[in-house]
């Protein structure tokens, strides 16, 4: 086995190295979690119920390390970190409920009796991407699990450090031995193999549209279910008639939130032309007030990106565009990159059109709420988005004529454990989180019992 560096963005300094998991590992995981299967979907609901409520508890009492962990990793605010830790916490909750209620149907049908069973798949894949490592994983993990299935999952390459601890977290709750499997290594080996091994019967993916792709088309030669999180490139449409200052408020954080390394970033800010000049007044203060500082200061807002690579990648969106204005960075190495609001000259622009993944947004004036709607729906993205206003019949034709899968009103947030999430387009297949994420990780049997009438 390997071992792979982990750098800490803020400093660029190599601080840890991680085995990286090897092919023949990873089969004889996947086999592990093939065995481990044919007892955990055997164990009683209430008993499978009680074990998921011990790992979120464990994971309570362990949220600051998880939180610092992933401050060191990925640069997360701590407060965002802490959030992220409690959010695995409240899923794992969540879906704690379910095995509980995991009912099937009777129908009535003519002879005999008709019953449905939900039954679990097997073993499940699950691939996370390095922008939010805790959270991703345990939209995946915990419904998985709690539907009677046995999970592998592989983290990113650059942020394996808390699904690692998560792991380990598992079995000091009592989880049985290789239901719940950890395995950091590379999307082209690991990654891979959750597509082309047939004990796999699901893989979850989030990641990019084009790694998304590729796993849908590797999926199809098993016919293994998928479901896949893919990019973004929402919009964030503010009308004349809405409460102004709330929406600039409002808007730096909505896209500069993990330093737009978010799916969900509202990446592309349409605006009322006749309130155009007005909003940019209001958004301008709110993005230089925007603190970007040392991502375990307790008040800091934003920290570095992830990488030296997505650096660059990010700055190349500036080349040739007009630069509205832009917040600060601390005075310190890593890979830092400040708050950029660029002013889009019409929808061909590169950075209007590209998801950016950064803390860049691009402003783009509109006529009217036609031209609002066809601009929002002018991409192949479909993940989130918000809209501004007063008006609520506006409100809610606007919400049913964008295509995304999770739009707020007067308000940027996508993400509560209760409801779906997913996109629509090419921003992804199917939905996590909310009652029926659950689903998802089952297929309906249909018994029909003669009684001889
Ligand atoms: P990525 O697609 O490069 O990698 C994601 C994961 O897939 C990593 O674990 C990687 O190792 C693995 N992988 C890479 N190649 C693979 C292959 N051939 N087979 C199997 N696995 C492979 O994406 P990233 O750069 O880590 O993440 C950023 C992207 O993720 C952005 O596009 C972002 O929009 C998207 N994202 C989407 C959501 C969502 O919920 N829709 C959430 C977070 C991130």
């Amino acid at each position: 086995m390997g071992t792979t560096e982990v750098i800490d963005p803020s400093t660029g300094e190599v601080f840890t190295t991680v085995p990286s998991t090897g092919l023949e590992e990873t089969d004889a995981a996947i086999d592990r979690a093939r065995k481990a299967f044919t007892g955990w979907r055997r164990v009683a609901p209430g008993d499978r119920a009680r074990l998921l409520r011990r790992f979120a508890a464990v994971v309570e009492d362990h949220i600051e390390e998880l939180a610092r962990l992933e401050v060191r990793n990925a640069g997360h605010t701590i407060g965002n970190a802490r959030w992220e830790a409690g959010n695995v916490r409240d899923v794992l909750n969540y879906y704690a409920g379910a095995p509980e209620r995991l009912s099937g149907r009777q129908i009535p049908v003519a002879g005999g009796v008709d019953v449905t069973f939900h039954e679990p798949l097997g073993v499940v894949g699950i691939i996370v991407p390095w922008n939010f490592p805790m959270p991703i994983a345990g939209w995946g993990f915990a419904p998985a699990l709690a539907a009677g299935n046995t999970v592998v999952l592989k983290p990113a390459e650059l942020t394996p450090l808390t699904a690692i601890r998560l792991g380990e977290l598992a079995l000091e709750a009592g989880l049985p031995e290789d239901v719940f499997q950890v395995l950091p290594g590379k999307g082209s080996v690991v990654g891979q193999r959750f597509v082309t091994h047939p004990a796999v019967r699901k893989v979850c993916f989030t990641g990019s549209t084009e790694v998304g792709k590729s796993i849908m088309a590797g999926c199809a030669d098993q016919v293994k279910r998928v479901t896949l999180e893919l990019g973004g490139k929402s919009a964030n449409i503010v009308f004349a008639d809405a409460d102004l200052p709330a929406a600039a408020a409002a808007a730096p954080g909505a896209v500069f939130d993990n330093a737009g390394q978010d799916c969900c970033a509202r990446s592309r800010i349409l605006v009322e032309a006749s309130v155009y000049d007005r909003f940019l007044a209001l958004f301008e203060p709110a993005v230089r007030d925007f603190r970007v500082l040392d991502p375990s200061d307790d008040s800091s807002e934003m920290g570095p990106l992830i990488s030296s690579g997505q650096r660059s990648s990010v700055a190349s969106y500036l080349d040739g565009a007009d630069v509205a204005f832009r917040g600060s960075v601390p005075d310190q190495s890593g890979w830092w990159f400040p708050p950029t609001v660029l002013l889009a000259r019409n929808r061909a622009d590169r950075h209007w059109r590209e998801e950016i993944f950064g803390p860049v947004v691009s402003v783009l004036p509109f006529r009217d709420e036609a031209e609002a709607i066809e601009l929002a729906n002018d991409t192949e993205y479909g993940l989130s988005g918000s809209i501004w206003t007063r008006d609520v019949g506006r409100a809610l034709r606007v919400s049913r004529a964008v295509e995304t899968g999770a739009l707020s009103v007067n308000s940027n947030s996508s993400v509560r454990y209760w409801t779906p999430f997913g996109g629509m387009k090419q921003s992804g297949l199917g939905r996590e989180l909310g009652p029926d994420a659950l689903l998802s990780f089952t297929d309906v049997k249909n018994v029909f019992l003669a009684t001889g009438d």
